[in-house]
């Protein structure tokens, strides 16, 4: 069945091209309606849209390995999407897709540009971050361009980012010693006490970066994983050793550069220390995904992989979450989501008394699924953990779940998914009748779970 009806949905498109740093002038919210699907087409539901620093690139009117984004017509990027109506053979309602897609809350594509993921082997917005691309270019850079050995020093930049927070964990792995450069208090020492980072470096609190290396690196560097370029990068080269490597990703801390930056010449450093310097664009090494993927997911299966989001909610945040990109607000992989399911999801329990139990013991179950574990209770304004006290603002909200109850607001009910920095995760239960009585004692309790 498919609809007879024309439908309307979202856009966002690119009203300007911006000069510096974008801003939400750049971008335009429409309105525009829909085909119907013809044969070989699928109507999808975007449910996880990715932001990425190399789309500032395609803002601009200028030729790159990704075209220039046209003006007046959607942004587009990775898309988790569900399908939603179907004229395709190989795709049913329901599947869950991933595909490089344009800004649009409901869209139309051939079931050629998408492909199918499976959401029992991790969530689906896993899909863009750690099994998807960041965690194939950190994989890929890491690997084949730094060719790591156990022993090495290897320093990363914009470490606490999705890519940067997979290649210093591939690099422990590895046997290496990881120092990250990140731009807050907050990401050193999240990647210092939940990542397993040896060292960490605040560069917007750092007023001698160059000496600062030195001193985390005694033994000099061996692979610099290259995400900002600028000075950051200037400085980490300064100490590079003989034969060491340097994979070159990214750029960011130039890509709302107006003028040409100048630095230091570096070929001299390159030469006499006999440094490998390769710059690498991952959809260019597509022979080596299958590997890495086989890599990454093993090691996400089996906890040693651990994988960081911020996500913002809601389709209107798109322009926001890509901005936030180069003002550093993003730990880990930054995604929007618009899943409608989990942001509203309204439990219609018949009997009041099982209302507050039911909610909870469903979204547990649910969490459970996507591989949470539920390990603390909550005391206060504060967990209790084995591993000590962690505040309710260590954690960031994954998830959120309503229940709105049947008639008495007392029976309404809000459960947060959260994760801690150290990938703790578990829920936070909220709503009227649900801390204060003896029944919500007993659901607390039962929150003391382990997968
Ligand atoms: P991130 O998740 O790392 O987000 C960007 C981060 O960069 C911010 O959180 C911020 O962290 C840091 N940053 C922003 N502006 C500056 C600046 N002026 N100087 C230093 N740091 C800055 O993004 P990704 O992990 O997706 O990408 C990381 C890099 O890798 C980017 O340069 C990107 O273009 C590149 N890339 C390259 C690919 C390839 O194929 N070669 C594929 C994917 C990504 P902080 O708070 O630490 O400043």
């Amino acid at each position: 069945m498919f609809f007879t009806s024309l439908m309307t949905t979202r856009q966002i498109v690119l009203a300007s091209r911006p000069v510096g740093v974008p801003t939400k002038e750049n971008f335009r919210f429409e309105s525009i309606e829909l085909p119907e699907i013809k044969e070989g087409e699928v109507m999808l539901q975007g449910l996880y849209y990715s932001v990425d620093p190399y789309m500032r690139g395609r803002m601009n009117d200028a030729k790159s390995y990704a075209p220039p984004f046209q003006l007046n017509e959607p942004l587009n990027g990775g898309v988790i999407a569900r399908v939603i109506e179907t004229r395709s053979d190989s795709l049913k309602v329901g599947d869950y897709v991933l595909g490089s897609l344009p800004w649009r809350e409901t869209l139309i594509t051939n079931e050629k540009d998408v492909h199918e993921i499976d959401t029992t082997v991790a969530p689906a917005s896993y899909y863009l971050g750690v099994l998807g691309m960041t965690g194939l270019t950190a994989y890929i850079g890491l690997m084949h361009i730094g060719k790591p050995k156990s022993g090495e020093t290897v320093v990363v930049s914009a470490a606490a980012g999705a890519v940067g927070i997979v290649v210093g964990q591939i690099a422990k792995i590895q046997g290496c010693r990881v120092i990250g450069i990140a731009g807050s208090a907050k990401k050193t020492k999240m990647l210092k006490e939940g990542f397993g980072f040896d060292q960490a470096i605040n560069y917007k609190t750092t007023s001698d970066l160059e000496k600062a290396i030195i001193e985390a690196c005694p033994d000099g560097v061996d692979i610099y994983f290259d995400n900002v370029g600028g000075t950051i990068s200037d400085a980490v080269i300064s100490q590079m050793n003989f034969h060491s490597r340097i994979p070159l990703c990214g750029q960011i801390a130039l890509y709302n550069d107006t003028e040409n930056a100048s630095g230091p010449r570096l070929q001299p450093v390159l030469l006499t220390k006999s440094i490998l310097m390769q710059g690498f664009i991952v959809s260019n090494y597509q022979n080596l995904f299958p590997d890495a993927i086989q890599h990454l997911s093993q090691w996400v299966k089996e906890g040693r992989l651990k994988f960081k989001e911020t996500i913002m909610h809601g389709f209107d945040k798109l322009p926001d979450a890509l901005l936030g990109l180069f003002s550093g607000e993003n730990e880990g992989k930054m995604i929007v989501s618009v899943d409608q399911n989990s942001l509203t999801n309204k439990l219609g329990f018949e009997k009041d008394a099982e209302a507050h139990y039911d909610t909870v013991s469903t979204v547990i179950n649910k969490l459970r699924k996507q591989g949470f574990t539920i390990d603390f209770n909550l005391k206060g304004n504060s967990l209790s953990h084995p591993g000590g006290i962690l505040k309710v603002s260590d954690f960031t909200i994954v998830d959120v779940y309503r229940y709105e109850g049947n008639s008495d607001p007392a029976d309404e009910a809000v459960v947060y998914a959260i994760e801690s920095y150290n990938g703790i995760k578990g829920i936070l239960v909220s709503g009227y009748g649900i801390s204060a009585d003896d029944a919500s004692e007993e659901i607390l309790k039962k929150l003391n779970i382990r997968k």
